[in-house]
């Protein structure tokens, strides 16, 4: 699997590179944010939230804005988790400095799985059909009225997560343990963020119901 390392510090990047390349990865590193701009797409970004030339973060808007690529930060401070996993940015995951390398392993294989599952006939294979909006979790693809809709690998995790049994309310943690995974300790404002930008992208508010108190609930929702 090709990673993108993105990172300025020499000794923190040459550790990512080799563990990665152990772990039987394909790294390539650069330093500054034009660099990972200007990259051939990998199959997902390692990047590190303070870059020489750039903010990480307006990489990762930028790439994001482009791409769906999986896009994993890299941070000192977790107080800045919400921001970077917020709405406008859309980034998928984030490790805190220093990580463990089998912490980090444990990310890539999350934010990656559905490109891995391919071969898998089971359950996660069938698409799921709710009126226009198709989720087909082995293309990894959602269509609304036959139009595609593209998603983020957490925004489709989450709708998938969402529409898997009609009718049923999720509540914020067992959507923090599902979508995201049973190591995430990060704010449950991330689920309302990931939400907010699904309902956007849907076009219509409707298809997400915020059920007071108790969590979220997908709706069918009417071609107009
Ligand atoms: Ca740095």
């Amino acid at each position: 699997m090709r990673v993108l390392v993105v990172e300025d510090d020499d000794a923190i990047a040459s550790g990512l590179v080799d563990g990665l390349t152990n772990h039987g990865f394909t790294p390539t590193r650069v330093r500054t944010g034009r660099e990972a701009l200007a990259a051939a797409e990998p199959e997902v970004v390692l990047l590190d939230l303070g870059l020489p030339d750039m903010d990480g973060r307006d990489v990762c808007r930028q790439l994001r804005a482009r791409s769906a690529v999986p896009i994993i930060m890299l941070t000192a401070r977790s107080d800045e988790i919400d921001r970077v996993l917020g709405l406008e940015l859309g980034a998928d995951d984030y490790v805190t400095k220093p990580f463990s390398f089998r912490e980090l392993v444990a990310r890539i294989r999350a934010v990656t799985r559905r490109t891995n599952t391919s071969s898998d006939v089971s359950d996660e294979s069938r698409a799921i059909v709710r009126g226009v909006l198709v989720i087909d979790r082995r293309a990894h693809r959602v269509t609304l009225s036959g139009e595609e809709v593209r998603l983020t690998p957490k925004e489709f995790d989450l709708l998938a997560f969402l529409a898997e049994e009609p009718d049923v309310v999720r509540t914020r943690g067992q959507i923090l343990d599902n979508v995201w995974d049973v190591n995430w300790y990060g704010p449950t404002k991330t689920v309302d963020a990931h939400v907010a930008t699904l309902r956007q992208k849907l076009g219509d508010a409707r298809w997400i119901e915020a059920v007071r108190g108790v969590g979220f609930r997908l709706n069918e929702v009417d071609a107009s």
